[in-house]
């Protein structure tokens, strides 16, 4: 039971137990809603999940009985009802409606019906020695968002016909772009080194008609936040099969050691009148002013966090996710929608299941104007400090710093402005220097970033800054460009995290918002891993690097406050010292954004030795030294070098010093 604080304004009883929705058992079934302005409801059981199969056979109505002091009504149906799909026919003073149970687990075809499940029954093979794949810490994860269609939907996916698109894409073994060994989804996963995917929605949204399939769309517009969506499963009119196949995909990527992100987008949804919160409780879900729903979401129906009984839904919501889907994290959509207080006891609530259950958000509203909560209550960078180390926030500022404006023509540090460069120096220490600007209490909140589903992607907006468009051009200028992008994310002390496919120059055609765009546009073309395979290679050697150095995925400000860092107008170099045994004891990043030599001061400045090994000369990257490095030397232009101090470096690899790495290679990790 959770102590759920009183709210003030509340209208009505709340309730606090966590068995909301249905209870099975093989000998019955009890419902129970939260629908305190009804003045009657029913229960209508159905054999299937819409009108569209069945005309409508209806095998039971039942009159369900109310509590007054909780708001709950309830009923118990005797006989195994696995499989069973159910409605609620409530009627308020506004009206009567049938609706979905806004606590459904699975539902039929395009969402009209619920439907009661075995869960025991959906579990796959090997499900019960399916753990959480979780990070010690924060920092150590690095993430790769990806949208569950693109990430297969292309012929050269390598992905069989059937599965392309669909959850169980993720569960084919070695993958590989047909008639290549270049490896493609999950097996291309493992060689880059990611730790943990981030899925664009994956609960049930309404933008897609799941009896066609053919429109696409990224998912931001929630039905039922508890259940799969249909659309990538592989029979959509059977409730189970969904989440049978939804917990195939948990269990593929976790045997792959890798972690999965949920994006939840509790902030809105889909359609205010149709959805079950507004049928079952009219106006009380959302915040509202004179009549109006408010619209901080930008979708016209801002949720209330801040109420009782949907702050305990996106708690019970949240823990069921983590529970009977092994879910490893969540990315919460305009996180700045909920209040602090919400977000603090959903950390709180994870933390019992297990601490290393990852949380971050988007620290901004679409609307500020319109959010309905004071702006000290919401869960923007401004308030950061009062939320838990572990509720990490998208770093905008960094990302400007970096590239310019998302959309425009404008340029950012890696295309050679100088006016950014604070931006992304107070990014690179984790959001978290006294000296360079803190919002973040320290690296572990904040997510490090270039790019994401939103806006043109990191190699369109390259080009657009450098007016070329042709989207596959391999001009060694944007290539340099993306790399100095990959270098201040992955080297920097927050948490990285990256759009699928920003290591190989991924395109969308210079669309900026391809949310309902096609397949064409969207899906992820795998030849571009070939195509720029030299840019994979020094993406998974920037994670091989990050990964053997753990001052970089320190969580404290320690690493803040032990690390040089020297801007001159034309370099960024920074120096960061380790006190870990069996580890390079000092790395330096140094980063020339111009088209000539530039020396670093960071040497003279701070005593640094001047012989080096090299992991990054700006080309490639690697764990392993590409040879010895002057650091009295000029850094080359348009290139960020990454060294480490001999010493240690050879006590590492036992004195063999001549043994460097001359053609590192992704294909080989
Ligand atoms: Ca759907």
């Amino acid at each position: 039971m959770i102590a759920y604080y009183s709210n003030k304004n509340e209208m009505y009883n709340t309730y606090d137990q966590n068995d909301l929705g249905f209870t099975y058992t093989k000998e019955n079934t009890t419902f129970k809603v939260w629908a305190p302005s009804a003045q009657q409801v029913l229960l209508k059981l159905y054999t299937t999940g819409s009108f569209a199969e069945d005309g409508a056979t209806v095998i039971g109505i039942k009159q369900m009985n109310f509590d007054q002091s909780t708001g709950v009504w309830s009923t118990t149906v005797d006989g195994d009802l696995d499989k069973t799909y159910y409605t609620y026919v409530i009627q308020t003073d506004k009206g009567t409606n049938e609706t979905q149970d806004v606590y459904s687990k699975a539902v039929g075809i395009n969402s009209a019906r619920s439907m009661v499940v075995d869960l025991s029954k959906t579990n796959p093979e090997g499900w019960e020695n399916d753990t959480h794949v979780l990070p010690e810490k924060p920092n150590d994860a690095i993430i790769w968002e990806v949208h569950v269609r693109d990430f297969s939907s292309s012929v050269n996916s390598g992905v069989s016909k059937a599965n392309r698109g669909t959850f169980l894409a993720f569960t084919e073994d070695n993958t590989a772009i047909p008639f290549t060994q270049y490896p493609t989804c999950v097996n291309y996963l493992k060689k880059l080194g990611i730790t943990h995917v981030q899925l664009n929605p994956v609960f049930d949204f309404g933008s897609v008609n799941e009896t066609t399939c053919v429109d696409y769309n990224w998912g931001y517009d929630p039905v039922n936040y508890n259940v799969p969506e249909g659309s990538y499963s592989s029979d959509p009119y059977h409730g189970e099969v969904r989440i049978r196949e939804f917990k195939e995909m948990i269990h593929a990527l976790h045997k792959a050691n890798i972690g999965v992100v949920m994006d939840v987008v509790y902030n809105h949804v889909y359609s205010t009148k149709d959805s079950p919160f507004e049928m079952t409780v009219p106006d009380y879900y959302f915040r509202m002013q004179n009549g109006r729903y408010l619209n901080s979401s930008g979708c016209g129906n801002v949720t209330a966090s801040d109420k009782v009984m949907f702050r305990k839904f996106m708690i019970d919501s949240i823990k069921y996710w983590a529970e009977e889907y092994h879910i490893d994290g969540f990315r919460f959509d305009l996180m700045a929608c909920h209040d602090i207080e919400t977000m603090n006891l959903i950390r709180e609530e994870l933390d019992k299941i297990d601490k290393r259950i990852l949380m971050y958000g988007e620290p901004w509203t679409a609307n500020d104007g319109e959010n309905g909560i004071s702006g000290d209550d919401c869960c923007n960078k401004t308030n950061a400090k009062k939320l838990s180390d572990r509720i990490g926030m998208f770093n905008d500022d960094m990302r400007h710093g970096l590239k310019g404006g998302s959309d425009d023509d404008s340029k950012g540090f890696i295309q050679g402005s100088t006016h950014s460069a604070y931006n992304v120096i107070a990014g690179m220490m984790g959001a978290s220097s006294v000296t360079f600007g803190n919002w973040a209490n320290m690296p572990s909140q904040c997510v490090t970033y270039a790019s994401a589903h939103d806006n043109l992607t990191l190699w369109d907006k390259i080009l657009k800054s450098n007016w070329c468009s042709d989207y596959n051009t391999r001009d060694q200028l944007y290539i340099s460009q993306n790399k100095i992008s990959a270098a201040l994310t992955i080297m920097s002390l927050g948490i990285p995290f990256m759009l699928a496919g920003e290591e190989f120059a991924r395109t969308k055609k210079g669309d900026h918002n391809s949310y309902k765009s096609s397949d064409y546009i969207n899906s992820i073309d795998w030849s571009r891993t070939v195509d720029y395979k030299e840019l994979v290679t020094f993406y998974a050697g920037l994670i091989k690097i990050r990964k053997a150095f753990s001052p970089l995925r320190d969580c404290t400000t320690k690493a803040v406050d032990e690390s040089y860092i020297v801007y001159n107008g034309s370099s960024i170099t920074l120096n960061i010292k380790n006190d870990k045994d069996g580890e390079w004891q000092m790395l330096s990043l140094l980063v020339n954004n111009t088209d000539s030599p530039v020396y670093s001061e960071i040497r003279s400045k701070y005593n640094l030795p001047e012989k080096w090994y090299v992991l990054c000369d700006g080309k490639s990257a690697s764990d392993k030294a590409l040879g010895e490095y002057d650091i009295t030397q000029p850094i080359p232009p348009r290139s960020a070098i990454i060294i480490v101090d001999k010493d240690s470096y050879d006590k590492i690899q036992n004195n063999i010093n001549a043994n460097f790495h001359t053609q590192p290679t992704y294909l080989n990790n």
